[in-house]
């Protein structure tokens, strides 16, 4: 039974996989655990998102950064298509640059895909909607 955070309150819940995609909701707060766009990330709730067995899709960006501009509707539209399978989130790495150097992000935008608190995989630059679906079927 995969374990996936609630993107509001971070509690920790176990959803049978046959009930992922019967939109699920937090069993402490009552929010919709899925809620087709990505999740926001801080210091406080990474970890319990990074280490859930739902695969978590990290976008590692920067206010300033014009390929993270040109990629977050990008980033939205894949999370509408990887819901519930796999959790999406956004890191902000100018406001959590403990986290985004905890993980090394030398440039952005950077994609971090972990499972079960361990990095899957990662890859760097813009990507379309389609291709970052691609890239993460292609690691799950
Ligand atoms: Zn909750």
């Amino acid at each position: 039974m995969p374990t996936v955070a609630c993107p509001k309150c971070s509690s920790v819940n176990r959803v049978p996989q046959e009930r992922l995609t019967d939109n699920p909701n937090c069993g402490r707060c009552g929010a919709a655990l899925f809620e087709g766009r990505p999740a926001v990330l801080t210091a406080a709730n990474f970890d319990r998102h990074a280490n859930a067995e739902l695969p978590l899709l990290v976008d590692f960006w920067a206010e300033w950064c014009g390929p993270c501009k040109v990629m977050a509707p990008q980033f939205e539209a894949a999370a509408r298509s990887l819901e519930p399978h796999v959790r999406l989130g956004k890191l902000d790495t100018e406001a959590e640059h403990e986290t985004a150097g905890r993980h090394g992000i030398r440039s952005i935008p950077t994609m971090i895909l972990f499972r079960g608190g361990r990095e899957v995989a990662r890859t760097s630059g813009a990507m379309t909607s389609a291709q970052i679906v691609q890239w993460v079927r292609a690691q799950v």
